[in-house]
C-alpha cells in the first residue's frame, strides 16, 4: 500500500514539500485555511482541503490519525502550529514532522511529542556558512554538535595520492566514506584507491578533525 501523508500549511515550506511528495507518486493530502492556497494545490496532491487545523473536530472528520505521516508547516503562527502538533500527538499520529520559528518553538515541540522537528531557514544558513567559508566544502550535514558528514571537492593537493599516502583516518581521524567520480560513485573506497582532482569525497568526522584536514588538503 501507499503511504499516505498529509500537509498542513501551504507556504513556501509545506508547498515545497507537497509538490515533492507528488513527484514521488506519494499519495498526499494538502491542507491550509487559505483558499487560494489550496485551489492552488488542488491539481498537485491527491487531495486539497480548506481546513482549520487548531479545531479538533476537523482534524477527526480528516481522519487525520490514519495518516502514516503529518508534516506541519505552519509558518508565522506558532500558536496554531503547536496547537496541531499537540492534536496530532493526542490522535496517535505515527510520524509527525514540523516545521520551528525559532529555538524555544522547536523546544515546546520536541516537549510535547513532535517525533521530527525542522529548522530549514537555520539549517540552511549554517550549510550555506560552510559553503562560502571554503569552496572546497560542497556540502555539509550535522549528525551532533560535534560530527559531521561532508563532501569536499578534491583540489590539486590530493591529486594523484592515495588514501594511505594522504593518512586521512590516522592523521586526521576522518574516515572517507565514499568517493564520487564523474557519475560513478565508489562506497568504501580501498587504502590505495588513488584521487584525481575533480573527484568528490565524502568525509565523515569530527567537526575540529574535519576542519583541520580541510586546510592542510583542500
Ligand atoms: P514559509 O516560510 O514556508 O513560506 P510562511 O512564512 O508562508 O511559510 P505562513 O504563511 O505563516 O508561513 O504559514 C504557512 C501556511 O499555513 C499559510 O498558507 C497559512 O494559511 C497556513 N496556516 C496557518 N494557520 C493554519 C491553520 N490553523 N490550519 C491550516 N493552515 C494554516
Ligand atoms: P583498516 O583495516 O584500518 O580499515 P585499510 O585496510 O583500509 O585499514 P590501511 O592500509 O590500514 O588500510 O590504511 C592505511 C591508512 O590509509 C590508514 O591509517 C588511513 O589513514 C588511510 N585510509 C585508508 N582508508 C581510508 C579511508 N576510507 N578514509 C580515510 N583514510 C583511509
Ligand atoms: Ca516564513
Amino acid at each position: 500500500m501507499k503511504k499516505q501523508f498529509a500537509v498542513i500549511g501551504l507556504g513556501r515550506f509545506g508547498g515545497s514539500i507537497c509538490k515533492s511528495l507528488s513527484e514521488q507518486g506519494m499519495e498526499v493530502l494538502a491542507i491550509d485555511t487559505n483558499e487560494d492556497k489550496v485551489n492552488e494545490f488542488a491539481s498537485i496532491a491527491t487531495h486539497a482541503v480548506v481546513a482549520d487545523t487548531t479545531e479538533e473536530n476537523t482534524l477527526k472528520s480528516l481522519g487525520i490519525r490514519n495518516f502514516d505521516h503529518v508534516v506541519v508547516a505552519i509558518g508565522d503562527n506558532i500558536q496554531s502550529s503547536i496547537l496541531t502538533t499537540l492534536m496530532l500527538v493526542e490522535q496517535g499520529v505515527n510520524h509527525i514532522t514540523v516545521k520551528a520559528q525559532n529555538d524555544y518553538h522547536e523546544k515546546v515541540l520536541s516537549k510535547i511529542g513532535a517525533h521530527k522537528v525542522v529548522h530549514p531557514e537555520r539549517d540552511m544558513g549554517v550549510r550555506i556558512a560552510h559553503n562560502i567559508v571554503s569552496k572546497n566544502v560542497l556540502d555539509y550535514l550535522e549528525l551532533s554538535d560535534e560530527y559531521s558528514i561532508v563532501e569536499l571537492e578534491a583540489g590539486q593537493t590530493v591529486n594523484h595520492r592515495t588514501l594511505i599516502d594522504l593518512d586521512i583516518r590516522a592523521k586526521y581521524g576522518c574516515n572517507v566514506m565514499a568517493i564520487k567520480r564523474d557519475e560513478e560513485i565508489n562506497v568504501s573506497p580501498s587504502a590505495d584507491e588513488v584521487l584525481r582532482q575533480g573527484d568528490i569525497i565524502i568525509v565523515i568526522g569530527a567537526d575540529k578533525d574535519i576542519s583541520r584536514m580541510e586546510k592542510d588538503l583542500f
